[in-house]
């Protein structure tokens, strides 16, 4: 099945593959309808969805290590008339997996992407976890493991789903895709954000994405992320003039200099925020200044700081009213940014009505709409999809020691997957 797949090929489409007889590696039945929980088909689903799950925690793949994960993925998906193509980007050493899986149906009709990453965050001490993080473990109900959570529990259920939405007849229109890297916990250069630069090369047109980040908070279904905040960063260095401290009228302290402009900093309005976001907030994450000697005046002072910004801001804007208020406190200074994502908004249309009520249908819980939160790598692919959101199971133990999920959750995630999907193809 390997042999079906390219590297970075572009190559012909491979065309929709027959439903009847595909080699499918997970047990489960081809049930198109709904299903009540502990009927046979939600047995299957379950049962499917961890066996996948069980084989990904067990491959180690952390930052940028995909350890296999993507080739299992696209053995699945080559025999569902998936044309794959892995992108190995980055440096020898550090190379960052990368799968663009895509599967056109006969119709016109939109593009629906799950999108997602393989890779994990380090374990931290061993001696802390209960079992091994990569040998799954099952207690009360739960599956222990690293990823189990954040993300390879999503990334299950998206097969499952498809797999059912195939073998059930479903999928009349448009086209299906996999977007997956193995470099999203990490510094997230030679990941989602190149595979979108080669799509749009391509001229591949999105219309709508599920990133299956652990969005749920305290019920499966309660929370779905349309956007999140912009990142920008910057580093300030204020100049002074260094010398004696009982000599202070022939040195300059840049501390006493800058303590005007951080009180005016920090209370700054930046703007007051939308329906859909927070006010944009300024933090100071470090400061430094001085020799370490009692009795030295520093010469310098360097801040780091932070924005998490509303779409009401632009970074430029941001920019332009931090560079005048330093200038207008008559500091000597040097800055440099570095802008870690853009902000993006999916406003209510096709994919939250479709998700919305798929969530509704399979667990009866109302989900809330929400910005909060750090970045993901939503934020590349809105660069070229118009309709992108965040969906996925409990995130309360994401990154921590014990990770773990809901065995129960497993098949209502698939369910809901597979009916938003449904939904918006046929
Ligand atoms: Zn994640």
């Amino acid at each position: 099945m390997a042999a079906s797949c390219s590297t970075r090929q572009p190559g012909p489409s491979a065309g929709p593959a027959p439903t009847a007889g595909i080699p499918c590696i997970l047990t489960m039945t081809h049930a198109p309808s709904p299903s009540s929980s502990g009927s046979p088909a939600a047995i299957d689903d379950e049962s499917a969805t961890l066996a996948l799950l069980e084989q990904l925690i067990s491959r180690r793949s952390l930052t940028p290590d995909d350890a296999g994960c993507q080739q299992l993925i696209a053995d699945l998906l080559v025999p569902l008339g998936f044309e794959c193509h892995h992108q190995p980007y980055g440096p020898a050493g550090a190379t960052v997996d990368n799968l663009w899986a895509i599967r056109r149906f006969g119709a016109p009709g939109p593009t629906v992407v799950f999108a997602g990453h393989t890779d994990v965050v380090p374990t931290g001490p061993l001696a802390a976890w209960h079992s091994d993080p990569f040998v799954p473990t099952h207690r009360a109900g739960k599956i222990y493991g690293r990823g189990a959570a954040d993300m390879k529990a999503s990334i299950a259920a998206m097969l499952v789903a498809v797999q059912g939405l195939i073998a059930g007849g479903q999928g009349k229109r448009g086209a299906m895709a996999f977007l997956l890297t193995s470099d999203e916990e990490g510094p997230s250069i030679d990941g989602t954000v190149r595979v979108c630069e080669w799509l749009r090369e391509r001229g591949e047109q999105l219309d709508a994405c599920i990133v299956g980040e652990p969005t749920s908070v305290e019920r499966l279904g309660d929370m779905i992320k349309n956007g999140r905040r912009g990142s920008l960063t910057g580093r300030l260095t204020v100049r002074g003039v260094q010398g004696h401290i009982a000599y202070p009228q022939l040195a300059d302290n840049p501390i006493h200099r800058f303590a005007p402009a951080l009180a005016e900093l920090v209370a700054t309005r930046w703007d007051e925020g939308n329906d859909h976001f927070q006010p944009t907030s300024w933090q100071v994450s470090n400061i430094h200044a001085g020799t370490g000697a009692g009795n030295v005046i520093p010469g310098e002072l360097v801040v780091d700081f932070n924005f998490r910004y509303s779409t009401e801001s632009t970074p430029e804007g941001l920019r332009e009213r931090v560079e005048a208020l330093l200038t207008r406190h008559g500091l000597q200074f040097e800055l440099s940014w570095v802008l870690g994502g853009l902000p993006f908004l999916t406003r209510p249309g096709a994919l939250i009505a479709a998700m919305s009520a798929a969530i509704s249908a399979e667990t009866g819980v109302t989900t809330e709409l929400s910005t909060t939160g750090g970045t993901s790598d939503g934020r590349f692919i809105a660069q070229i999809c118009p309709q992108v959101v965040e969906f996925g199971p409990i995130n309360a133990s994401i990154h921590k020691i014990d990770e773990h999920g809901a065995v129960a959750d497993l098949a209502p995630l698939a369910r809901i997957y597979r009916r938003t999907l449904a939904a918006l193809l046929g």
